[in-house]
């Protein structure tokens, strides 16, 4: 069994690869839940819809948010009848979202990702990381912002000052598929936002330390490959570089991926973690992905 941590862009890229050479039933996947809030009536989970969506590939791999090929037909009339959403809900992915958030009206949101990925044919187990709602704030300098309102609306442009997120417990089920796997693989995902959630839930850290764990880094040479996990990482005093990215898994991390382009880093990285594969991280294209998991699970099984 392998379990991957994941948020909702850097870690599906690698999915994509990863399910081609893994049984996806030998898979479990826990994702990011901190950003999760309804919208115009309906529950996004983002990260974890983007997940159900790599998985059954229909994901919109361009823009890794929503179903591709979709339309915007119901986002379109809302916006006609001056009832604007913040986020860009496709029809198909909305009928997702309108399902779980029925689902959720009985369920618990693992339960309704369970019945959800049952009829779409995924075999992974998928966890989100909390079954509890939480909050996730941007401090910035024009003020205490949303996330979703410090991504759209502000385009991520306002300096960071912090990033502050509620404290929530981890869903059943997070400790035992830890400690049951064979290896951990936390993907190339956001540090601040998509993996220290996770990392945050009581009994993780220490569940990690007793797992071979290996890590894609996301960042390449001091920015990151996309998205603004450098501005969240340069807020929170942490060095903008795989090195950085290191430090804050050190704990239990055994073993360290990082980008051809990173190679000087090797020496400094050994003395902070055990070992470090140096490798192509930049997934462009489906051989990419599959070359890089195949690299991933070399170094640690
Ligand atoms: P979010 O939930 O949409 O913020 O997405 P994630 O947290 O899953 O992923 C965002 C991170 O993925 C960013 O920090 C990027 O640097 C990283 N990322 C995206 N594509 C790649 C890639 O091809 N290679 C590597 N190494 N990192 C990537």
């Amino acid at each position: 069994m392998i379990t991957v941590l994941s948020g909702g862009t850097g870690t599906p890229k690698l999915l994509q690869g990863i399910k081609e050479i893994v049984d996806p039933s030998d898979l479990t996947i826990i994702v990011n839940t901190l950003e999760n809030d309804y919208f115009a009536g309906v529950y996004v989970s983002a990260d974890i819809d983007t997940v159900l969506y790599t998985m059954t590939d229909m994901i919109n791999d361009e823009t890794w948010y929503g179903v591709k090929g979709d339309t915007f037909t119901t986002h379109e009339r809302l916006e006609e009848l001056s009832c604007p959403e913040l986020l860009r809900i496709g029809d198909i992915d909305r009928a997702t979202k309108i399902q779980k958030t029925l689902l959720m009206q009985k369920h618990s949101l693992q339960e309704s990702v369970d019945i959800q990925a049952g009829h779409m044919g995924i075999t992974s187990k998928i966890i989100p990381m909390s079954n509890e709602n939480s909050e996730i704030k941007i401090i910035t300098d024009v003020g205490e912002l949303d996330f979703h309102d410090f991504l759209i609306k502000h385009q991520s442009q306002p300096e960071v000052l912090d990033v502050v997120f509620s404290e929530v417990s981890p869903s059943e089920g997070i400790i035992d598929a830890i400690r049951n796997s064979d290896a951990v693989i936390i993907g190339p995902s956001n540090p601040i936002t998509s993996i220290l959630p996770i990392l945050s839930l009581k009994g993780v850290k220490d569940a990690l330390k007793e797992t071979p764990v290996i890590a894609v880094s996301p960042i390449i040479g001091n920015n990151s490959v996309s998205g603004p996990a450098a501005k969240f990482m340069k807020a929170m005093g942490i060095e903008v570089s795989s090195i950085g990215v290191a430090k804050l898994y050190e704990d239990f991390l055994d073993v360290i991926v990082i980008d051809n382009q990173d190679n000087d880093l090797e020496d400094t990285l050994g003395e902070i973690i055990n070992k470090v594969i140096i490798t192509n991280t930049i997934m462009n294209t489906l051989d990419t992905k599959i070359d890089l998991a195949k690299n991933i699970l070399e170094g640690i099984l």
